[in-house]
């Protein structure tokens, strides 16, 4: 009886999303992805990230936002480091001298209105981690509502701050999550790098899947040979992460697009063009 009611209920829920996404545009799921340059920068010794491997090599990273058009409205994955960075000449510097020395050539906000989209227009955010150089726009979008892993919003910051300004419109995640309730968008709980690190798979009309690594993964090498920068929460959360990306791109034949890899991210195009 239980399994009957509880059948009915998920076909009930499915048909009312679908009926909803529907009613919005006429076209379903996801229309569009940009991918947004959020930063540049250059590490001074990369094996911060890869323990043991290229000590003392430097080496480029970027910085990556990914805005979304669903027919539900937009959505924005990560928010990359502060706007207020290209305003720096000489950029911002790292507290750890073997980290990254972030530079902005575009500001999130120009890239957003060369778009026509306003802040306010952007109604779901969700954000993989809380280092620096994925919160750092937050703010711009003081009524968007915030999607972020419990396990990260409650994580102390330095001197026990919260990570997050307390006021801000936050759903807090046990897992993973389906944003617009049609599985196009679903937020996959991937700890390991930090307490709540997250990433995102995105089901594209053409395109077809993409799994956006946020930091569980840095660069393709440490991909390759599962590699586990030395600065990460837990070492064994990290490859169990690592393990679920795979048997998620397995299953939806999904392309794994590395927030930080610069070859990568090279080839691929930028905004104002897009992924459909
Ligand atoms: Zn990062």
């Amino acid at each position: 009886m239980n399994r009957t009611i509880g059948f009915v209920a998920a076909l009930l829920s499915v048909l009312l999303s679908a009926n909803f996404s529907h009613a919005q545009s006429g076209k379903p799921g996801v229309e569009r992805l940009y991918i947004l340059n959020c930063g540049e920068g250059v590490a001074s010794d990369v094996s911060r990230w890869s323990p043991g491997v290229d000590e003392g090599k430097s080496m480029d990273f970027v910085d990556n936002c990914y805005l979304i058009k669903h027919a539900q409205g937009w959505m924005l994955w990560d928010t990359g480091i502060p706007d207020a960075v290209a305003a720096m000449p000489n950029g911002l510097a790292p507290a750890d001298p073997k980290s990254i020395f972030w530079h902005r050539p575009k500001t999130l906000a120009a890239q957003l209105d060369q778009l026509g989209v306003k802040p306010s227009d952007i109604k779901a955010m969700a954000v993989s981690h809380t280092h620096p150089d994925h919160i750092g726009n937050v703010e711009m979008f003081p009524a968007t509502m915030l999607y972020v892993q419990k396990a990260e919003y409650e994580w102390p910051g330095a001197n026990g701050e919260p990570r997050f300004k307390p006021g801000h419109p936050v759903t807090r995640l046990e897992g993973d999550h389906d944003i617009f309730g049609d599985g196009s968008v679903i937020v996959l709980s991937t700890p390991g790098h930090t307490p709540g690190h997250q990433s995102l798979l995105v089901k594209l009309p053409h395109t077809g899947a993409v799994v956006l690594s946020g930091d569980a993964v840095h660069f393709k090498s440490n991909w390759d040979n599962r590699r586990v920068p030395s600065i990460n929460f837990s070492k064994e959360q990290t490859l169990a992460s690592m393990q679920k990306i795979s048997e998620t791109m397995t299953k939806e034949k999904a392309q794994f697009w590395i927030n930080h890899d610069k070859p990568q991210r090279d080839s691929l195009k930028l905004s104002p063009e897009f992924y459909d």
